[in-house]
């Protein structure tokens, strides 16, 4: 353990409240369809000492958006060292030339991007005989800085989106676009839910896109009204932490 700043585990523990209860209302809205959201925590610019103390809390579910630090922090917690069940989820860009030491340490990765990248995953999943779980990244909004499918890009190649023994296409992942209204951001997550609605009629029979990433720390609330199962959040969580980098 490092708990080098005991005072942020009860931050935390607020924080991590906040949001669970915001989620709960949320879904409520929803009218409680399906089943209840998963909070993804969102560990990125996290120091060890927060991940702990979410750990502590009850949360297993971590996300990372670089392949690197993914692999050091899924080896660092690991069962050998006492830490059991953490979830690492990999929701940054990924290179085809990282897939390979990738498989086997994520639980599911959120943003596959390309076709190609897909096959590669899929290949190395199964040459290693490691399950791995994926989501399909879309851009909806169809800004030109943003990674991810067209929506017609990804109905076109729907049939080749099968799954294997060793690999799941598990649903959809997007980001909204930043500094919109609510409405306009409602639309990108009400549209995600549609695709997934409409591609899952055309997929290979053993594909099940049950999974609808999407909504961040200013957003979540929207996209878990829209139907979000998966919610990725980091500032919200960690709002008021002190840092190692900080003196007191
Ligand atoms: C950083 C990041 C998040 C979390 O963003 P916050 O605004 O800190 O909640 C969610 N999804 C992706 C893909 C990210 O890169």
């Amino acid at each position: 353990m490092s708990q080098q700043h005991p005072e942020n585990l009860e931050v935390i523990a607020a924080n991590l409240q906040e949001v669970k209860q915001r989620m709960q209302a949320a879904h409520q809205r929803r009218r409680c369809e399906g089943r209840e959201p998963t909070l993804l925590a969102v560990t990125k610019y996290a120091e060890p000492d927060w991940i702990e103390a979410l750990y502590q809390l009850g949360e297993r579910d971590f996300g990372e958006s670089r392949p690197q630090q993914l692999a050091s922090r899924n080896e660092h917690y690991s069962a050998n060292n006492g830490w059991n069940d953490l979830r690492w989820h990999l929701i940054g860009q990924l290179q085809r030339n990282k897939v390979k030491a990738i498989i086997g340490k994520t639980s599911c990765i959120h943003s596959v991007n390309s076709l190609r990248l897909l096959q590669q995953i899929a290949r190395h999943a199964a040459d290693q005989q490691l399950p791995t779980r994926v989501l399909l990244q879309i851009n909806i909004s169809g800004e030109q800085a943003k990674q991810g499918f067209g929506s017609e890009e990804i109905l076109a190649i729907s049939k080749q989106l099968g799954s294997s023994k060793y690999f799941s296409i598990c649903g959809l992942m997007t980001m909204a676009p930043k500094n919109q209204e609510n409405d306009a951001i409602r639309a990108v997550f009400r549209d995600l839910r549609e695709l997934r609605d409409k591609l899952q009629q055309q997929v290979p029979e053993q594909t099940f896109l049950s999974e609808l990433s999407m909504g961040m720390s200013h957003d979540y609330e929207i996209a878990i009204e829209e139907g979000a199962t998966i919610v990725r959040i980091g500032s919200e969580l960690f709002q008021s932490c002190t840092s190692e980098s900080n003196n007191d």
